[in-house]
């Protein structure tokens, strides 16, 4: 497959913050798959939004507020076609993947019972494990891990004879935060659809780097974050199959989410209101529309291929460092990097690595379960965007042997 080439220079000029120094030293940003930096492109809507048209959407007559309603209608709208949902209703903003998770665990406390069972990866962000320990204890039903190989690629001959009829739920993520595996998430959901289970998928790890189409996946319910992909903080998505949505009960009661309300009894909006009491993050769901403009002029093929191109020139750099070890080496992986110097803590290397300039995550990634599979308190983790250069994995890997150096 041919794909244009990405004219690097030219996209990291949109990135003011790409120009900062830190420490003295020109930043590297290599903390991308904790929170994505912002173009200038989203800057701009958010400044033109809250110079231009800021009002409280849906309720006013006045034109402020009908301006303001038409354009987050529209970023719905952008959205509802990036990941390819049949409706825009099906699209319902939430304050990020967190929350668009954890309406769904609530939902089904009505739906669950004892001898249900709930399968969750092993692999999972803590905002997936939580919320459905949370649901499991409320409904009695048994939560059960599908398990993954020291590559870090889930097991599916365990996933196969995990699923029976007892299984109601799976919760997946598409794309690791903390090692990077894409996920076989078009098979996982037909395997679960053939027991009858429902099947949320996580994309908050995976939006940035490829594009999903919810229909082709006959996915039952996706989740985002716009900050992952060049958008605001405060703001994502969950995309639900306009069946689930109906059936499932209001996560919160509110303004905005009713259609009438007296001190008897409520009935509540339809699709996508009933799930957005309250005045949402008006200016983040129209930044959250820019950020995917964005992206999608850039083009997801031509992302995807050049991060695909830096984690491989940084794995191989990483691999020269002596002892250095890379946990998550899936044959399908992500420009995602977790490793560790053996003998050092992560945390150390961390800081050091900030004094130069370079901003990597040290710890536990939210995702305590896999550092305790691998035995370790915590790895560092560099990740990469589509405006990294391999000029700034040099400088990581310079870096790194001047931390390895002092901290031996
Ligand atoms: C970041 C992330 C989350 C949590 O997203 P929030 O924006 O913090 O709600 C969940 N899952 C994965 C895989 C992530 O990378």
């Amino acid at each position: 497959m041919k794909t244009t080439r990405l004219n690097i220079q030219k996209i990291r000029k949109d990135f003011p913050i790409l120009n900062r120094k830190v420490n003295g030293e020109p930043l590297v940003y290599l903390d991308n798959a904790a929170t994505s930096q912002t173009p200038k492109q989203v800057i701009d809507a958010i400044v033109d939004y809250y110079s231009n048209y800021n009002a409280n959407i849906h309720r006013g007559v006045h034109a402020l507020s009908q301006e303001a309603t038409d354009k987050y209608e529209e970023a719905r709208h952008t959205i509802q076609q990036h990941f390819n949902a049949e409706k825009a209703q099906e699209i319902i903003f939430t304050s990020g993947t967190t929350d668009a998770i954890n309406l769904v665990a609530n939902g089904f406390t009505e739906f669950l019972e004892e001898g249900d069972e709930i399968l969750v990866s092993a692999m999972e962000h803590h905002s997936n494990i939580v919320p459905l320990q949370m649901l499991s204890e409320r409904t009695g039903a048994l939560l059960k891990v599908i398990p993954m190989n020291i590559e870090g690629e889930l097991l599916m001959d365990q996933y196969d004879a995990l699923l029976s009829k007892n299984t109601k739920l799976v919760f997946c993520n598409h794309i690791s935060n903390a090692l990077g595996t894409i996920n076989p998430i078009e098979q996982i959901i037909r395997k679960a659809h053939k027991v009858g289970a429902a099947v949320l998928i996580d994309g908050a790890q995976a939006a940035p780097h490829v594009k999903a189409d919810v229909q082709e996946l006959d996915v039952d319910f996706y989740t985002v974050s716009a900050h992952k992909m060049c958008g605001p903080t405060g703001v994502g998505v969950l995309y639900g199959k306009e069946d689930w949505l109906n059936k499932l009960p209001p996560y919160q009661g509110g303004g905005e989410m009713i259609a009438e309300v007296t001190f008897e009894k409520t009935t509540y909006a339809g699709l996508p209101h009933k799930f957005e009491a309250g005045t949402p993050n008006i200016c983040g769901g129209i930044a959250f529309g820019a950020a995917l403009d964005y992206m999608n002029a850039i083009g997801f093929e031509a992302i995807a291929a050049y991060e695909h191109e830096i984690l491989e020139y940084a794995t191989q750099k990483l691999l020269e460092i002596d002892n250095l070890k890379i946990y998550g080496t899936a044959k399908n992986k992500t420009s995602v990097i977790s490793f560790n110097v053996e003998g050092i803590h992560p945390y150390d290397i961390g800081s050091i690595l900030d004094k130069l300039g370079i901003a990597v995550r040290t710890g536990h990634h939210c995702a305590q379960p896999v550092m305790d599979f691998y035995k370790v308190p915590g790895t560092v983790r560099a990740s990469f965007c589509f405006y990294n250069t391999k000029e700034e994995v040099d400088v990581l890997v310079k870096g790194l042997k001047r931390a390895v150096a002092m901290l031996k």
